[in-house]
């Protein structure tokens, strides 16, 4: 995609959807930082089910580590990889105490030291608790990036660099969002819904997948 079309395919998702949020939900940035903890390869739905119940109970380092395995485990088993996931916090909360007051740091080097947390619920908390220009790339965006032509890259760093290269800076807060959504209800992995697809002008993708109803 050239940079020309970038302009215009950011400013039509951005017309339809000026203050995209994150689907999980959460009201501080600990608790943003536990939900995208949690929801490796779970989906939103099922982790804000899990925390619509734990967050009310524990919703600090202190508290969840007050929990203790077996009582954070109730509250989470739900959720795959939950014992895993379980053991992570817990030493996640033992960090943030001991090192960072209690407190979620916004630095990427510090964030990432935290036990389960990589460079996507990195990029994901600096960007969504903190509204750093971040870009975390998951299925959805590496799918949109590359089958667009927007970012064309094999792993999910390359697509991310390219996107922090190639998107127009006014666009760089939200536009991780804008391509979430749009890959999970529009340009979906099986089959892109082309026929009813905002940017579809400036896709690169082809052919366009037709409308169910033009019988093609
Ligand atoms: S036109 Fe089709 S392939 Fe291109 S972004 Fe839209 S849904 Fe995806």
């Amino acid at each position: 995609m050239k940079l020309a079309e970038i302009q215009p395919f950011f400013a039509t998702l951005q017309a339809a959807n000026p203050h995209p949020e994150t689907e999980l939900v959460y009201s501080t940035p600990f608790e943003l930082l536990t939900a995208v903890l949690l929801s490796a390869q779970a989906t939103d739905v099922g982790v804000n089910k899990a925390t619509a119940r734990l967050f009310p109970v524990a919703n600090t380092p202190k508290a969840i580590l007050d929990l203790g395995l077996d009582g954070l485990c109730e509250y989470i088993r739900t959720i795959g990889l939950y014992k895993s996931k379980a053991k992570h916090l817990l030493e996640t909360c033992r960090m943030l105490i001991e090192q960072h007051g209690g407190e979620v740091p916004r630095s990427r080097e510090a964030l990432e030291a935290l036990p389960g947390v990589g460079r996507k619920t990195a990029n994901v908390v600096l960007n969504v608790a903190f509204g750093e220009p971040t870009m975390a790339v998951d299925t959805h965006i590496f799918r949109v990036g590359n089958r667009t032509g927007l970012a064309i890259g094999k792993t999910p760093l390359e697509v991310e660099l390219k996107l922090l290269k190639r998107v127009p800076a006014e666009f760089m807060v939200h536009a991780h969002h804008w391509l979430i959504l749009h890959g999970r209800y529009v340009c979906q992995a099986r089959k892109p819904r082309c026929w009813e697809c905002s940017v579809a002008t400036w896709c690169h993708h082809k052919p366009k997948t037709p409308s169910p109803a033009s019988g093609q």
